[in-house]
């Protein structure tokens, strides 16, 4: 969380009520400590994605599965391929989406996307970068020649916890991933291609989408 916590809460306050299975995998996901995404700001790319309506969405870190649900329930005829490298939580996404009989509408792949991405067919009008933080250039760059040309691509927690607009309050293992993150931010903001927006919400958004 990132906001000033007073207005987080007041966010979430206001969140309409959800169905019982997204409560249940928000609490699977508290369980497990896997780090799914911020309800305000899962809340607000639901919002782009019923804005823009991607017809196929390229997910790059799956976790539980949980985003990949919240994004298809948002625009219920969408097609979502999703890469996730641990296996537990691959097993975990695949049970999930089969609870909710979403498997026709999104596919996951076990495997490092790094590996991965490359092999894939087609055109997405959505890619969703929320994996490893120290490599979300390489995810960017991999996905660039798979992104339709009004693609957009969201990378999400670009102001990690708030350390990224304060470097020197990281600590241990962090004070490296939050160096990369400001890298990868720079980069992006200055991109001879692509024209990024950085949303302060949930742990910070990126919108980036191609120049003309
Ligand atoms: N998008 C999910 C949360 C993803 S958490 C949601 O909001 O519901 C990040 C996930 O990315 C973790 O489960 C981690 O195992 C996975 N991950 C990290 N690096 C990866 C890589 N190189 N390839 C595939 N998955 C990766
Ligand atoms: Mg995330």
């Amino acid at each position: 969380m990132y906001l000033k916590e007073e207005m987080n809460n007041y966010l979430i306050d206001l969140l309409p009520d959800k169905e019982a299975w997204i409560e249940e995998m928000e609490a699977e996901a508290l369980t497990d400590r896997v780090p799914i995404m911020d309800k305000v700001s899962m809340h607000f790319v639901t919002q782009l994605i019923r804005m823009y309506q991607p017809k196929r969405i390229l997910e790059v870190g799956t976790a539980i599965g949980y985003s990949a649900l919240r994004m298809l329930q948002a625009n219920p005829e969408t097609s979502i391929i999703t890469i996730e490298r641990d296996e537990k939580r691959y097993k975990q996404a695949v049970e999930n989406i089969h609870q909710q009989g979403k498997e026709d509408n999104i596919s996951v792949i076990l495997g490092d996307a790094l590996e991965e991405i490359a092999k894939l067919d087609g055109m997405f009008d959505l890619v969703f970068i929320d994996a490893a933080k120290g490599q979300y250039k390489r995810f960017f760059e991999l996905s660039k020649p798979l992104l339709s040309s009004s693609g957009v691509i969201l990378s999400d927690n670009v102001l990690f916890k708030g350390y990224v607009a304060e470097p020197e309050k990281a600590t241990g293992r962090h004070i490296k991933m939050v160096e990369k993150i400001r890298d990868y931010n720079k980069w992006l903001m200055q991109h001879p291609n692509f024209s990024t927006s950085i949303v302060p919400i949930g742990d910070g958004v990126a919108i980036s989408v191609r120049k003309p």
